[in-house]
């Protein structure tokens, strides 16, 4: 820091500088490492796993949430075939004349479409069908009109039949069958009636047949040889329409014997009504009757037999599940006395859906089957829907199988997704935390072990510092006071060379002093204006006297008139020194230093310009910090203790300034203050 302190053989070598950590730093590093990077990873490789199991728990968690609501529709799937068993029990002991307000609402509801639903009731061999034409055959059992009591035919029957069938004597039969007719009684004339069309249209005489027929149609219904007569009257009337090619008038009587056929006007056998149905559908065809109605017929009569074959595999074998071609039917069955009500599983679905499925969730999916394997309702499954469960259900004493999924997986998905990715993120921002908090700690810790480090240099440099210039103070004052120097010449400079020794130690006192106060916050500077150019120029002066005795010069260019600036002139001297101190001290080659001052605008500009060894680019950055002196051989054998350009920069800075450095390794370093002009007041 001071002139002339090169020290070629100095015997004090300085400790080399680390840049990296040794010892103590680096235990830290593996201490840092060992209790935080270590357990951190441990956590992050924790944490990955839990949220992979995190991944499987949901999936899991879905599934025992679907379990536990495929439990709970069992459980209501059950409580409702009780319901529509109960309510069978109580239908079965209803009152009659039946009416659809005698039954629970319930049941009611299922007979309001064709094919919903039926009520059977068995009682001494007589079948029983409610709502009456819900059926349109019943097979095994007789029908239930043809158990009224057969009265016996009318005497002279069977003479005019005889006319009829074996002598073909027509116009014989008409009168006989004509007489009988007048005197006949009311439950008769359908027989004798049917007896009469049947000859006039053997006889060829079709109007008069049709007529008869017509007749027939009007009565109250008998039955004839297993069948009823108005069906008998409306056949034939579709078939004489036919013989006759009359369209118009087949379309009319083919869509009322089809229209009462299918609304199941009469309960026929199976037999008996598979034929009578396809000859009126011939019929309707062949009269092109409006296809509107007979396509709707056509559906409700389709929808009728499927109730109709379901009642009959169920007369056959009681069972609760009746699979049909497109509706399947449930049975609910009472014993004593013996009745069921056969549902539509569509009108069940409907009923079920809202009231069982629906509510727990509107994504849900949902089948029921048979033991077979034949849906029962709701939707079929794809292959393999992704979180499904299966559940056994034994419900009246039937087995079934429920199956139910989710139907909207991907939203599960999704969510699980967001899950991780949310978990994941915070995962990351913790390690990015943890690292960046590492990462600093190790960086302050290594700073602040560095300037431990740079401190003890600093007491070892300063005491070696003090012992030469103390030395020789010592030594020449000494040799003055014991006389041994008589020459008054020699004396004098022996006292010079006490002063430039003591103002050499004044300095570094006066430098350690002033990094003191200023690292405590307590340096006060005492700002006045100054005008540079002439302070500049005597300090110039004064420095060159002092540095002649060691050969150095310092050439100053500074310009006359730069403008006033407001400055602690002691505090900004001590810095110009300072910096003019290094140029020579860092120019083992050259005796020259420059100190030049300029203004530039509203700024004057302080250069301290040398020759010397240069500093690099690394230490550029580095030699304004406190303690810090720069790498190489030659810095390292000149003297310093690393606070002069430290309290350059305070200093500059408290004047509102800057300082900056230059330099080219081997080719010497310019170090420019740069300060603020006071503003000229008044416009001058
Ligand atoms: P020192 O007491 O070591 O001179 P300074 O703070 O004054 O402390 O300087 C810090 C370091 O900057 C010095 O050790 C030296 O390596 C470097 N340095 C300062 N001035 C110059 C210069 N003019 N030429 C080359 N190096 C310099």
């Amino acid at each position: 820091m001071t002139v002339g302190d090169r020290m070629p053989n100095s015997s004090l070598r300085r400790p080399a500088r680390p840049h990296s950590l040794r010892g103590p730093g680096r235990r830290l590093v593996g201490v840092f490492a060992l209790f935080i990077l270590l357990p951190g990873a441990f956590l992050g490789v924790f944490a990955l796993r839990v949220l992979r199991q995190e991944s499987q728990l949901s999936g899991q968690r879905t599934r025992e949430s679907l379990e536990r609501t495929a439990e709970e529709i069992g459980r209501d799937l059950d409580s409702e075939f009780r319901r529509w068993n109960d309510a069978v029990r109580s239908a079965s002991s209803l009152k009659r004349p039946l009416d659809v307000s005698s039954f629970p609402e319930i049941v009611g509801q299922a007979f309001s479409e064709p094919g919903g639903g039926v009520f059977l009731s068995l009682s001494a061999e007589r079948l029983e069908v409610f709502p009456p034409g819900a059926l349109l055959y019943v097979s095994g059992s007789p029908a239930p009109a043809q158990t009224a009591p057969s009265r016996p035919p009318p005497a002279g029957l069977a003479e005019a039949e005889s006319l009829e069938i074996a002598r073909k004597d027509y116009p014989g039969a008409i009168r006989a069958y004509r007489n009988l007719l007048d005197s006949a009684v009311v439950g008769s004339r359908p027989l004798i009636l049917h007896r009469l069309a049947r000859t006039l249209r053997k006889a060829g005489r079709l109007e008069e047949a049709a007529g008869a027929y017509r007749d027939l149609r009007r009565l109250a219904a008998a039955w004839i040889g297993g069948l009823p007569s108005d069906l008998i009257a409306q056949a034939e009337l579709c078939s004489l329409a036919s013989e006759r090619g009359d369209t118009a008038d087949l379309a009319r009587e083919a869509m009322a014997f089809y229209r009462d056929l299918t609304t199941g006007k009469w309960l026929l056998d199976k037999p008996r009504y598979l034929y009578y149905s396809d000859l009126g559908r011939t019929w309707c065809r062949d009269s092109r009757v409006g296809s509107d109605e007979f396509n709707s017929l056509l559906a409700t009569e389709n929808q009728r037999l499927a109730l109709s074959h379901a009642a009959e595999d169920f007369l056959n074998d009681s069972r609760t599940f009746l699979p049909g071609k497109d509706t399947a039917y449930l049975a609910f069955r009472n014993t004593d006395p013996f009745a069921a009500v056969l549902v539509s599983t569509d009108v069940l679905e409907l009923r079920w859906w809202t009231r069982i499925f629906l509510p727990r969730g509107e994504d849900l999916k949902a089948v029921l089957s048979a033991a077979d394997g034949s849906a029962v309702f709701g939707s079929t499954p794809p292959a393999a829907p992704p979180f499904a469960v299966t559940r056994d259900l034994r419900i009246n004493d039937t087995q079934w199988l429920l199956q139910i999924w989710p139907g909207r997986p991907e939203a599960i998905y999704a969510d699980i997704r967001q899950r991780r990715t949310l978990s994941l993120a915070m995962l990351g921002f913790v390690s990015v935390m943890l690292a960046f908090g590492g990462y600093l700690t190790v960086r302050i810790v290594k700073r602040e072990l560095e300037i431990a480090r740079l401190r003890a240099d600093f007491v070892s440099t300063v005491s070696h510092e003090f012992r030469s210039p103390l030395t020789g103070i010592r030594q020449l004052g000494g040799m003055l006071l014991d006389g041994r120097v008589t020459d008054p010449e020699k004396q004098r400079g022996y006292f010079k060379m006490i002063v430039r020794e003591s103002d050499r130690l004044f300095r570094l006192v006066e430098n350690i002093l002033d990094f003191s106060r200023m690292e405590e916050g307590r340096r006060e500077y005492r700002f006045a204006p100054l005008d540079p150019s002439s302070w500049l120029r005597a300090l110039a002066a004064d420095f060159v006297t002092e540095i002649a005795a060691n050969g150095a010069a310092v050439e100053a260019d500074i310009q006359a008139g730069l403008p006033p600036i407001f400055a602690d002139k002691e505090a900004l001297g001590s810095a110009v020194r300072n910096l003019l101190d290094n140029a020579v001290k860092y120019s083992p080659g050259s005796k020259t230093v420059w100190l030049e001052a300029g203004a530039e605008g509203d700024v004057v500009k302080i250069s301290v310009r040398d020759k010397g060894v240069g500093i690099s680019e690394y230490d550029r950055k580095r030699i304004f910090d406190r303690f810090y002196r720069a790498e190489g051989e030659i810095s390292k054998r000149i003297k310093g203790v690393g606070l002069g350009l430290c309290l350059v920069k305070h200093v500059v800075a408290a004047h509102g300034g800057a300082v900056e450095c230059r330099s080219r390794i081997g080719e010497g370093s310019v170090f420019t203050i740069r300060l603020p002009a006071v503003p000229v007041r008044g416009g001058g």
